[in-house]
């Protein structure tokens, strides 16, 4: 069937409506129209093209929520009416030892919910800036969180997992002392997750006027980044880093941080490297730089329903999906709290 989306042509160009085709739900497939998607960093990059290898026209968006509309004759876990969410990939090889450690996340076959090969039109996916899509039911998360709270739950489908997956494999919890290093999308979902872990949570912003947000996220202690004597306080204290930052910058000034065999996993994917840390920064405390990519389905599943039953979800800014654009350059200038999220009955209008 015929949808609305909003995606771009080529990475110089505007968003803007675009009619896409999904395919028929098959046996194992999941309908779903999408209520809201939220938007992501990576959807700026991608549809840009400033990571390798857009594929156009590009419609972005892998921070998905919705009630299924249909089902296919062989879907076992999903009925029409559930609320639903998916998040950045759609489908994987389902034979690796990735995919059967539930880690389809790092599996090279993984396909993403956006500039992905696919046998559907137009070759690649397209993503969650539409009305509907069309999911193998492996790849749909059940969405336990009260309907009013719908939209403020689509950014944990890539906000949420991106930080918690993270947060959970090097054990976040009492007694650790972790850093969130940018608030921006992920890292005002990892202050709230880290801090419902019972981690000591230390925020790090280079912006002076998030102090506030960031301790009512949860953190214990926000520390401006530019203040070197507030960076020198917490020298040797933290157990884990997980640094959010969409551009390149200094991580010596934060691996410095790390108390002997702390870890900092690098989350924010610059489109170019970081300056290489001083090796010494590492030899010396046996301190570990590391990195994560979202997360499996089946801890984005845990994730969602540790969300559900602590009360956690986004800080959303609704969007019109004419305003994606204006969205962008917002999200650039690091002026949304925290994240923006397309109301997708807009593109009907
Ligand atoms: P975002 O909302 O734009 O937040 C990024 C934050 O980084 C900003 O709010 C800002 O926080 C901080 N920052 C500091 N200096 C910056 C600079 N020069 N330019 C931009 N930001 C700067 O982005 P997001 O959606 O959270 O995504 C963050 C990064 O993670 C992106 O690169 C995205 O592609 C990547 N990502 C990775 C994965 C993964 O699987 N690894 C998944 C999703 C997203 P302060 O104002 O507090 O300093
Ligand atoms: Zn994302
Ligand atoms: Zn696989």
């Amino acid at each position: 069937m015929t949808v609305t989306a909003y995606g771009a042509h080529a990475g110089d160009q505007p968003l803007g409506p675009l009619a896409i085709t999904r395919r028929a739900p098959g046996a194992h497939d999941v309908a779903i129209d999408i209520a809201f998607c939220g938007v992501c960093h990576s959807d700026l990059h991608q549809v840009r093209g400033e990571w390798a290898g857009t594929v156009y026209p590009c419609v972005p968006g892998h921070e998905i929520v919705g009630r299924v509309s249909a089902v296919g004759a062989h879907v076992r876990n999903y009925a029409v009416g559930d609320l639903v969410g998916v998040g950045c990939m759609v489908d994987s090889c389902r034979a690796c030892p990735d995919c059967e450690a539930g880690l389809e996340n790092y599996c090279d076959g993984m396909v993403g919910t956006y500039n992905s090969p696919t046998p559907d039109a137009p070759g690649h996916t397209l993503g969650g800036y539409s009305e509907r899509i069309v999911v193998n039911e492996r790849y749909v998360l059940r969405v336990r969180h009260d309907a009013a709270q719908l939209a403020a739950v689509a950014p944990l489908l890539c906000a949420g997992i991106t930080t918690w997956s993270p947060l959970r494999h090097w054990q976040a919890g009492p007694g650790k002392r972790v850093g969130i290093v940018g608030i921006g999308g992920l890292g005002h979902m990892g202050i709230k997750l880290a801090r419902a872990l019972g981690a000591h949570v230390v925020a790090f912003t280079t912006s002076a006027s998030k102090r506030q947000d960031a301790e009512a996220l949860g953190a214990h202690e926000v520390v401006v980044s530019r203040d070197a004597d507030a960076m020198a306080a917490q020298a040797r204290r933290l157990d884990l880093i997980v640094n959010t930052v969409a551009a390149p910058h200094d991580l010596d000034a934060y691996l410095s941080l790390l108390k002997r065999d702390g870890t900092m996993v690098l989350v924010g994917a610059p489109s170019s490297p970081h300056p290489s840390p001083q090796v010494f920064n590492l030899i010396m405390k046996r301190r570990a730089l590391a990195g994560s990519m979202i997360g499996g389905i089946p801890e984005t599943q845990e994730m969602l329903d540790f969300c559900a039953e602590h009360g956690i979800v986004a800080d959303i800014e609704m969007i019109r999906a004419d305003q994606i654009n204006e969205a962008y350059e917002r999200m650039l200038a690091g002026q949304v709290k925290y994240r923006f999220v397309i109301d997708s009955a807009t593109l009907r209008a």
